[in-house]
């Protein structure tokens, strides 16, 4: 009897569990087995994080359970310890057990994503938030109704300004919606305190480069400034932050917010496991693959997603979106049952279709088969794309379900009070 063969996925976010979904496909009745590890047993629908984190939609209706996502893969739901890449083999723990497991692996793929960008900044690690997780989004609503209590009990017109300032670091697309929909969390939330005024509640945007969503072009991305200074919102363009600390921050050029609440949006990075490997990366730490994904010096070691640098036919490196790992996965489940069946992987050519972003108070700008939108129209646009690209029907409606009521019914300002970032566990 034919021994079976083992594909090993690392990273069960849009990369591979597409890329695990496809390949249950294609090889189906054959001697192949599948086996996911994720230190999640979800995959987070990122689109939707910022949404959950500002209370439109549930937080756990922006991730997708692993387990009813695939049928026939196995996971585990463990965090990956290291990656013998001349023994074939992974080390996994998984969570609450002291025991290492290892797999032997016939194909390695390597979806682990990326981390978020933290330089060195001083107060950054201690004091910064994130948007990167379901625990990040959850945190900063509660981070934000924490702040408007506070600010409701003080009688220091100053303090409060600062209680109610939040400071958005990258203004790319997650840190304009961060933004975006936090400023209207906070205005909207202050109606159902006696002592906040809606005009104290404010957001400002920090950004090195001299516009913000340099992935769109120049009207689009200056008709989001356009709207969200009309909405109070203050934009620092041409700077960054140079301090972080408990009660305020520090830009570049010497100004000093009142603060208790940075939220840092600017740039990813490889992630950390990836070093421990003798694989080959780029300068920045990322893996570098041929166009059919196949880490560069290897014969069974493939790479997707935002981990990995895979480049179009013109040789660009294409971005790193959802919207990209989706199709790398598939590609590469392709890829992979070709070369099981000892056929040639092909090379991967994709253009994306475009970007959408929503800014809060149902606006939003796109740029969409070169078409560009902006107001309501580039917001509903957003919603529609991505309740039609959440997967199963179940998820679907109760998406659709949470976005209807939150158009006819008050948000609850309630703390969850289940995750806080290290460091933050005070109210500091
Ligand atoms: C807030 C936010 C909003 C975004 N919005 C959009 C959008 O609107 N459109 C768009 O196209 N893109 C968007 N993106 C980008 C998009 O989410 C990423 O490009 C995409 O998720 C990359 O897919 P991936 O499979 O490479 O990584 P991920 O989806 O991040 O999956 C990586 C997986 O690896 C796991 N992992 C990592 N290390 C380990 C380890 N050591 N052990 C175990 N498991 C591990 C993680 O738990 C994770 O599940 C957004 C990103 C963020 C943060």
């Amino acid at each position: 009897m034919a021994e079976r063969r083992r594909i090993v996925i690392l990273g069960s976010g849009f990369g591979g569990a597409y890329c695990a979904q496809e390949l249950e496909r294609r090889t189906r009745g054959s001697d192949v087995d599948i086996l996911l590890i994720d230190r999640h047993n979800y995959f987070i629908f990122y689109p939707l994080l910022v949404e959950a984190g500002t209370g439109s939609l549930q937080p756990r209706h922006a991730v997708v359970s692993i387990r009813s996502f695939l049928k026939r893969s196995t996971f585990r739901m463990a965090e990956v310890q290291s990656i013998d890449v001349a023994n074939q083999t992974v080390a996994y723990q998984v969570g609450g057990r002291s025991q290492v497991d290892r797999v032997r692996y016939d194909h390695l793929v390597l979806a682990l994503g990326s981390v978020t960008k933290m330089p060195n900044v001083s107060g950054l690690a201690e004091y910064g938030f994130q948007m990167k997780s379901l625990a990040d989004a959850v945190a900063l609503r509660d981070r934000a109704i924490q702040m408007l209590e506070r600010a409701d009990a003080t009688t220091d017109e100053e303090e409060r300004r600062a209680l109610l300032h939040f400071v958005v670091v990258g203004a790319n697309f997650t840190g304009a919606e961060v933004a975006g929909e936090f400023h209207n969390f906070l205005r909207e939330a202050s109606r159902r305190y006696r002592n906040i005024r809606a005009s104290e509640c404010n957001v400002t945007l920090v950004e090195l480069q001299d516009r913000i969503l340099t992935a769109v072009d120049p009207d689009v991305s200056d008709y989001a400034v356009r709207k969200m200074r009309a909405r109070g919102m203050r934009i620092a363009l041409n700077t960054t932050v140079s301090q972080i600390a408990a009660d305020h921050t520090i830009l570049k050029t010497g100004e000093r917010l009142g603060t208790h609440t940075t939220i840092w949006c600017a740039g990813i990075a490889a992630p950390p496991i990836i070093q421990t490997t003798d694989l080959p990366t780029d300068a920045l730490g990322y893996l570098l693959c041929e166009p059919n994904f196949r880490v560069k010096d290897t014969d069974n070691v493939w790479a997707i997603g935002d981990c990995a640098v895979n480049i179009d036919p013109a040789g660009t490196v294409y971005p790193p979106t959802a919207q990209h790992a989706v199709r790398e996965g598939q590609h590469l489940a392709r890829n992979l049952a070709a070369v099981i069946k000892g056929r040639a992987p092909s090379p991967f050519e994709f253009s994306s279709l475009g970007a959408l972003a929503a800014l809060g108070c149902r606006t939003g700008v796109a740029k969409v088969f070169g078409i560009k939108l902006s107001g309501f129209t580039a917001w509903f646009l957003w919603r529609t794309v991505y309740l039609l690209k959440m997967p199963g029907w179940s998820r679907r409606l109760r998406v659709a379900l949470d976005w209807t009521m939150d158009l006819f019914f008050r948000r609850d300002y309630v703390e969850l009070g289940l995750h806080r970032p290290k460091g933050r566990e005070s109210n500091a």
